[in-house]
């Protein structure tokens, strides 16, 4: 499986507490997570020609994952324009935090995707959905001592499974874990991952991401035709 791991690599410039959790960035990180399991696993950044999105390199991505949070805005719209394309083709798409805001997901979405937030909560992750791929080998009910509170009400369009659901000290609850298709590609929306915090060093999350792009993998690969169909029967 080919996977692209997509970072806007803005944190990392200027925060030494996002490179000292995550060395060679967010993007290194998770691609050396995903490398694990044999897949071959290229990086993306904002600052690349194209955003490191090239036609070359989705055309040769079977999953992409989307980190993003303060450059949203700064994405070229040409270049979510080709991506979105490229998951109505089939290519899996993964994102990951705060890239519920990213013009990607909210175009996908088609609604605000707007939720609650606040820094600095204990969480814990509970499997509403065992029998789902992505929640193979996933402890229920796992800790995140520290993680940033995303909560309800998230202005989504209503999932096809809701696999992971998010509890915080504060009380408030989410839906951490969702999915979606859209054409031939199959989407999921995973809530931890603050810049600040250690979310993808814990194993069940580890384990979530590589469950997460095996679903995501293309059964189907090449946009729905419009078609002229004889009748079958006179
Ligand atoms: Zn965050």
């Amino acid at each position: 499986m080919k996977i692209t791991v997509w970072n806007e690599n803005l944190h990392e410039q200027k925060d030494p507490r996002v490179t000292a959790n995550y060395p060679g960035g967010i993007h290194g990180f998770i691609a050396s997570i995903l490398a694990e399991d044999g897949h071959e696993c290229r990086t993306a950044t904002l600052d690349m020609p194209e955003h490191g999105l090239t036609d070359e390199v989705l055309a040769d991505t079977d999953v992409l994952l989307w980190w993003g949070h303060i450059g949203h805005r700064l994405v070229d719209d040409a270049i979510v324009e080709k991506v979105y394309n490229r998951v109505q083709e089939g290519m899996g798409l993964i994102v990951l935090h705060s890239g519920h805001h990213s013009k990607i997901f909210k175009k996908l979405m088609g609604t605000t995707c707007n939720l609650k937030w606040r820094h600095d909560a204990r969480e814990r992750i509970w499997v509403v959905k065992p029998s789902h791929p992505i929640a193979a080998g996933v402890e229920d009910g796992f800790l995140l001592e520290c993680e940033e509170m995303y909560g309800e009400a998230y202005d989504i369009p209503n999932p096809e499974d809701v696999i992971f659901m998010g509890w915080f000290n504060g009380g408030e609850v989410f839906r951490s874990g969702c999915t979606w298709t859209r054409g031939n590609g199959k989407i999921f929306y995973f809530q931890p991952g603050h810049e600040t915090n250690t979310a993808y060093h814990n194993e069940n999350v580890k384990k979530i991401l590589k469950n997460a792009v095996k679903w995501a993998c293309p059964t189907v690969n090449g946009a729905i035709p419009v078609q002229k169909f004889a009748a079958l029967e006179e």
